[in-house]
């Protein structure tokens, strides 16, 4: 409108006032422009406070200068009306202020080009449609461009006012019919890119099509992955190389650099059911392992010995007598309890007698041998199941215990102390015939006899003979 008042103006004072409203709006065409590309590629997080401030100095600059262009010559020179045509078109010679305001506008539409289109080649089919609507409207205001500055413009007119309204309405039927501003075409790359979950998109020849930065961190593939083969890129990952080349659907846990990672597979397939290529999902896990690593240790392990604690050596020890069933072997049961263990706590504290029960858990640990199974049941009492052992080969292996822990010296604090044990070993030469807790009881029997008998001896008792 101000640029149809611009031409209808007789005089150069009238034009050059249409002029200035028009710059009014001008400047910040291609600023504005810009920002809205930025916006539907799903690039916001370019837009900082810093950036819009820095990107609105040279047309704020532009618009001053054109409103106060009466008074300088930074920006226009010699106006004068020009009446070679129908019409009368304001003529000018441009000013340094000028040239730069053309050029930031041209540098701006050049980036918005090179937005769209990229947006367009990397768009989805399913929302390429809206690239192109976009990429033809920015397309229009080039071809504008192009007749001004070609000179074939009719009668000199500058058409720029009239494409810009074309390209308003192309971007609106963009927005509203074709849904542009909808969340999913948008938040699509958003969401690729900003997944905590690392993508990695493959042809049938397994070859990369795509992947997000998270798979880049993740799995540390260095940059220019696309198009290669994923077994040059992932050389250090032989689980998950496996599990593409074999089409694994199932769920494949694998680690590396103390890490661990799941990875999933899914297959891509067109219209006709076709696979055309396959997306590997891969979730860092590290932390889910190493919880679920420490709630093991937690579950079957005493903390101040770290032997067995007793609900788990119950279920190894039934474990044991299954296996041992199968081929009808023996198998021993020692009970262990120190002696006058209440004096310990009396004498050292608590504390020392905390340090006697690890050094004895140590003890029986070493003695004991690798298919024996050994924990401590509760307070100062521990347990050991021996499978394949005779009770006359358990009682040599108690006896040993007994007599170590009576040389033993725990140190403590400044000093030594000293403890003995009483043992109650019971047995069976057939695994068979008896249970866990038939030998426990009979162990216990074994031991409250070495109580009685005067500590420090190891006592026993046959079961399921
Ligand atoms: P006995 O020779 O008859 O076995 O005498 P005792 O004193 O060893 O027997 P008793 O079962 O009466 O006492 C066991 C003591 O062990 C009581 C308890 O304070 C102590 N105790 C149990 N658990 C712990 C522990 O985790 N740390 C310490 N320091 N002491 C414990
Ligand atoms: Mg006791
Ligand atoms: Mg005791």
């Amino acid at each position: 409108m101000a640029y149809a008042g611009e031409l209808s103006s007789q005089t150069v004072e009238g034009a050059l006032a249409w002029l200035s409203f028009e710059y009014v709006g001008i400047p910040f065409i291609i600023p504005l422009w810009l920002l809205f590309v930025i916006s539907i590629t799903g690039h916001e997080q370019w837009i900082t406070r810093g950036r819009l401030v820095a990107l609105f100095v040279a047309p704020t600059v532009t618009m001053v200068a054109m409103l106060t262009s009466h008074w300088h010559s930074l920006f226009l020179t010699n106006p004068r009306l020009n009446p070679s045509g129908p019409l009368l078109t304001l003529d000018f010679d441009g000013g340094l202020l000028y040239w730069l305001s053309q050029f930031y506008d041209n540098l701006g539409m050049v980036l918005i080009t090179i937005m769209i289109i990229r947006w367009w080649v990397r768009s989805q089919p399913a929302f390429r449609r809206q690239a192109q609507i976009f990429l033809l409207g920015t397309s229009l205001q080039w071809a504008g461009l192009a007749i001004f500055v070609l000179g074939i413009a009719p009668y000199n007119l500058d058409l720029s006012s009239l494409t810009l309204v074309l390209v308003g309405l192309i971007f609106m039927i963009g927005l509203f019919r074709f849904r542009a501003l909808d969340l999913v075409p948008m938040a699509r790359d958003v969401i690729f890119n900003h997944m905590a979950d690392g993508i990695l998109v493959l042809d049938v020849t397994n070859r990369v099509i795509d992947l997000n930065p998270a798979i880049q961190e993740m799995l540390t593939v260095r940059p220019g992955a696309i198009g290669q083969l994923a077994s040059d890129i992932l050389r250090s990952w032989p689980g998950l190389v496996m599990q593409i080349a074999n089409n694994a659907p199932v769920k494949v846990e694998f680690e590396g650099f103390s890490r661990h990672f799941q990875s999933e597979l899914t297959p891509v397939r067109d219209k006709a059911n076709q696979v055309t290529g396959k997306i590997v999902t891969i979730h860092d896990t590290t932390q889910t392992f190493q919880m679920l690593e420490q709630m093991r240790v937690l579950a079957t392990r005493d903390p101040l010995t770290n032997l067995y604690n007793r609900r788990y050596f119950t279920e190894l020890g039934n474990r044991e007598f299954d296996r041992l069933s199968r081929h009808a072997g023996m198998i021993s049961f020692v009970a262990i309890d120190i002696d006058h263990f209440k004096q310990v706590n009396d004498t050292y504290g608590h504390a020392g007698g905390d340090k006697v029960l690890q050094s004895i858990a140590k003890l029986i640990e070493t003695t004991i041998r690798k298919p024996d199974i050994a924990c401590r049941s509760g307070g100062e009492e521990f347990w050991a199941l021996l499978p394949d052992t005779s009770i006359t080969e358990a009682l040599i292996v108690a006896e040993r215990l007994r007599m170590e822990i009576e040389q033993f010296d725990a140190p403590f604090e400044n000093t030594w102390i000293r403890v003995t044990a009483s043992f109650g070993v019971s047995g069976s030469g057939h695994a068979t015939r008896v249970t866990l807790s038939e030998m426990l009881n009979c162990a216990d029997q074994a031991l409250y006899e070495a109580k009685s008998g005067g500590r420090n001896c190891v006592r026993w008792c046959p079961c399921g003979e």
